[in-house]
C-alpha cells in the first residue's frame, strides 16, 4: 500500500509541472507508465483563456513563517503544504507559480459570481474613487439602493434591511432582535449547525470542533433532521417533535426563536428532512418565538431551484441572515426582517460603523445585478443536477461514497468505510483531499467527522468543470 502511494505521489508530482499551465497538447500518459495500474492519464482542467500576472511577492514558505510569528495560533490552513493563492479569475485560482486550480469551494462559499468578476470590480473601484467611509450618519445613495434591491428579493413582509460585516454579526443581531421582540431568552438551534464564532453565536453553533467551552446562554440544540445520519431518517415530524419536547420540558414553554441553516454548510451540506421547517416554524411560533433562516451559505440562487434556501422548505421566516455570497468576497452581511420586528431596535441607538458602507453596498448591489443578468440561479439548476448525477454514478462504483446530497451548487459527498454502519472514512477523505489538490481541484472538507467533501464553487462553474471534478475523484478513488 505504502509503495503504491509513493508511486502515485511520484507520478502525480511529475505530472504536476506539465499540468501547471494546462497547456493543450501536453500528453501526460508518459508520466503514468511507472506502473501498469497507473496507465490512465489524469484528467485535465477544462481549457481557460486567461494568463495570470507573473507573481513577484513572497513565497508560500515565507508567508507561512510570518503567519506563524504574527497571527493567532488558532489559524489553520488546508493542505499539508499550504497553498499560496495569489490570483483568481471566475471559477479558477492561481498559485504563486501560476498553476491553475478549479475552485470548488469559492473561498468557503464567499465568491458567488466568480473571482474578480469585472462588473463587481468595476462597481467597487468606481465607488472607492469617489468616497469610502462610514456614512449612515450622512446620506448616501449606495446603502439605500442596495437595501431596496435586496428587499425586492425577499418574500412576504421581509422588507427591513440591516447591513453588517459578517455572518456572525448578522446572527448576533438576529438573536438580539428575537429576544427583544419576544421578551423571551431561550433559543433553539440544530445539532451539527454552524452560525458563527462570536461569543453569542458560538452558542448557536453546535459543531464541537468549533465550539469553545463558554457559557452557552439559554440555547438548546435540537436533533438534526439529517436524512442520511439522523435516527429518524427523513421523517420530519419525529424530528419536529424533538423541538416540541425541548420547549415543553427544557424551557418555561416560551422561546425567543429558532435558527437553522436551510442546508447545513460547515456541517457537510446536510439538507434538512423535507417538510421539517414548516412543522418546526409552527411549533416555535406557538411558543411565542420567531423563526430565523441562516442563508449565509444557501442564499442568492445557489440551490438552483430557489433564490433562498428556506423556499426549498416552503416557509417564510421572520428574520433572514446572510453573508458570504452577498459580497462576492467583500466583508458584508445583512439581516432582513419585518417592520414590526425591526421596530424593537428603535428604542435605542442601533449602529454598525461599517455596515452598509458605500464600497460594500456598491459591490453588493452589483452582485445582485450579476446574478440576475447572468441567470446564475438557473445556471445552478442546470449544472448542479449534472454534477450530482456524475457523483451518484461514482457512488455506484466506489463503496467509499456513502452519500451524495445537495441542491444546485451546494453539494456534499460523504465518505464512509462501510455503508451499513456509516463509519466515517476520515483518513481516506484526508488522502483524497490532498490528491484532488494535486490534480488541480480545491474542494471543501467538513461534516462533524471531517469526512464530507463540500462542493460549493462560484456559481459560474460549468458542466465541463463538473466532469473534470467527477473524473478527478474517480481517478483518485480508483487508486486508493
Ligand atoms: N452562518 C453560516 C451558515 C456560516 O457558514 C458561517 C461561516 N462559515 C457563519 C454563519 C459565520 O459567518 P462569518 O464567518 O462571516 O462570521
Amino acid at each position: 500500500m505504502a509503495l503504491r502511494w509513493q508511486l502515485l505521489k511520484r507520478t502525480v508530482d511529475n505530472a504536476k509541472s506539465a499540468l501547471r499551465h494546462n497547456q493543450p497538447g501536453i500528453s501526460l500518459s508518459g508520466y503514468f507508465s511507472t506502473s501498469p495500474s497507473f496507465a490512465d492519464a489524469p484528467p485535465r482542467l477544462p481549457p481557460f483563456d486567461y494568463q495570470p500576472r507573473p507573481y513577484r511577492g513572497p513565497s508560500g514558505d515565507e508567508v507561512l513563517l510570518k503567519r506563524k510569528k504574527f497571527l493567532g495560533p488558532s489559524l489553520f490552513h488546508y493542505y499539508q503544504k499550504p497553498l499560496n493563492i495569489v490570483e483568481g479569475k471566475m471559477q479558477y485560482l492561481f498559485d504563486e507559480s501560476g498553476r491553475r486550480y478549479l475552485d470548488a469551494f469559492a473561498g468557503i462559499v464567499t465568491v458567488s459570481c466568480g473571482h474578480c468578476h469585472p462588473d463587481i470590480l468595476n462597481a467597487i473601484t468606481e465607488q472607492s474613487k469617489l468616497l469610502q467611509h462610514a456614512t449612515t450618519i450622512y446620506l448616501h445613495h449606495a446603502i439605500a439602493d442596495f437595501a431596496e434591491a435586496l428587499a425586492a428579493k425577499m418574500p412576504g413582509n421581509l422588507k427591513v434591511v440591516y447591513f453588517v460585516n459578517s455572518g456572525s454579526e448578522a446572527n448576533e443581531l438576529a438573536m438580539m432582535m428575537a429576544r427583544l421582540y419576544t421578551g423571551n431568552l431561550e433559543m433553539i438551534s440544530l445539532r451539527n449547525a454552524y452560525h458563527g464564532g462570536s461569543s453569542n453565536t458560538i452558542g448557536l453553533t453546535a459543531l464541537n470542533t468549533w465550539k469553545y467551552p463558554l457559557p452557552q446562554g439559554e440555547i438548546h440544540h435540537a436533533m438534526n433532521p439529517d436524512p442520511y445520519r439522523g435516527i429518524f431518517g427523513s421523517d420530519a415530524s419525529l424530528y419536529a417533535k424533538d423541538v416540541q419536547d425541548h420547549i415543553e420540558y427544557g424551557t418555561s414553554g416560551k422561546v425567543a426563536g429558532f435558527i437553522a441553516e436551510t442546508i447545513q454548510g460547515v456541517g457537510g451540506a446536510v439538507e434538512l428532512a423535507p417538510g421539517y421547517l414548516k412543522q418546526v416554524y409552527d411549533i416555535v411560533r406557538k411558543a411565542g418565538g420567531v423563526c430565523i433562516a441562516d442563508e449565509v451559505q444557501t442564499g442568492f440562487g445557489r440551490t438552483g431551484s430557489h433564490y433562498w434556501g428556506f423556499q426549498t422548505q416552503d416557509v417564510i421566516p421572520d428574520i433572514v441572515t446572510m453573508a458570504k455570497g452577498i459580497g462576492n468576497g467583500l466583508p458584508l452581511g445583512a439581516v432582513v426582517t419585518t417592520p414590526e420586528i425591526a421596530s424593537v431596535l428603535a428604542s435605542k441607538i442601533q449602529f454598525n460603523t461599517y455596515g452598509g458602507n458605500p464600497v460594500c453596498s456598491a459591490g453588493g448591489r452589483a452582485v445582485l445585478n450579476v446574478i440576475d443578468k447572468e441567470k446564475r440561479q438557473s445556471h445552478c439548476a442546470d449544472v448542479g443536477p449534472h454534477l450530482i448525477q456524475r457523483l451518484r454514478d461514482l457512488q455506484q462504483r466506489h463503496d467509499l461514497i456513502g452519500d451524495v446530497r445537495g441542491r444546485g451548487l451546494m453539494v456534499g459527498v460523504e465518505l464512509v468505510t462501510d455503508r451499513k454502519n456509516k463509519t466515517p472514512a476520515k483518513a481516506e477523505t484526508a488522502v483524497l483531499f490532498e490528491q484532488l489538490r494535486e490534480l488541480g481541484i480545491l474542494i471543501g472538507k467538513g461534516g462533524l467527522h471531517g469526512n464530507v467533501f463540500r462542493i460549493k464553487p462560484p456559481m459560474c462553474f460549468t458542466k465541463d468543470d463538473a466532469d473534470f471534478l467527477a473524473e478527478a475523484l474517480d481517478y483518485s478513488m480508483s487508486r486508493l
